[in-house]
């Protein structure tokens, strides 16, 4: 297993809409296991494929205290309600924007598998969802900003004291 570099903004690849997975072969198992470990070594809760350069419809999540979901193909079934959030992306690194997602959602994909799954989530599991399944249609959060304002830059130092 290793750690993969991730793919920035502007790279072309994250604009991509990723290709579906036709079979679950050593080759997707083995990028499942590097997106894995890319995810934690950046301390991200998800990383969808075309992040470490790779157009395939496959991404993981991993939220604090759960398992590891891993979900290839997967589809949205169903939205409800929406909500403001604060997001950022290890692709578009050193930045936070305020943006509107969905409150609950239920997602459709095949497990490693083969299997089909369902996974209902809601708050920050959808979020995370969301966000990692735009990545699959080469949409970034960026494309859900109301207005550029509602981008802010990460403080890399504490403000600074009005005195
Ligand atoms: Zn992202």
């Amino acid at each position: 297993m290793s750690i993969l570099s991730l793919r920035h903004y502007p790279d072309p690849v994250l604009r991509r809409k990723a290709q579906p997975v036709r079979q679950i072969d050593p080759t997707v198992r083995r990028l499942v296991a590097d997106m894995v470990d890319t995810m934690r070594h950046n301390s991200g809760v998800g990383l969808a494929a075309p992040q470490v350069g790779v157009s395939l419809r496959v991404a993981v999540i991993e939220l604090p205290e759960e398992p590891v979901i891993v979900l290839i193909n997967p589809q949205v079934v169903k939205r409800r309600g929406w909500r403001q959030v604060e997001e950022g992306c290890l692709s578009y690194p050193g930045y936070r924007g305020e943006i509107t997602r969905a409150e609950k959602i239920v997602i459709k994909a095949l497990n490693l598998d083969g299997e089909t799954i369902r996974v209902k989530a809601e708050d920050l599991a959808a979020q995370a969802l969301e966000h990692e399944l735009d990545h699959l249609n080469g949409v970034l959060y960026i494309d859900h900003l109301e207005n550029q304002d509602k981008l802010y830059p990460l403080e890399t130092e504490p403000p600074q004291q009005a005195d």
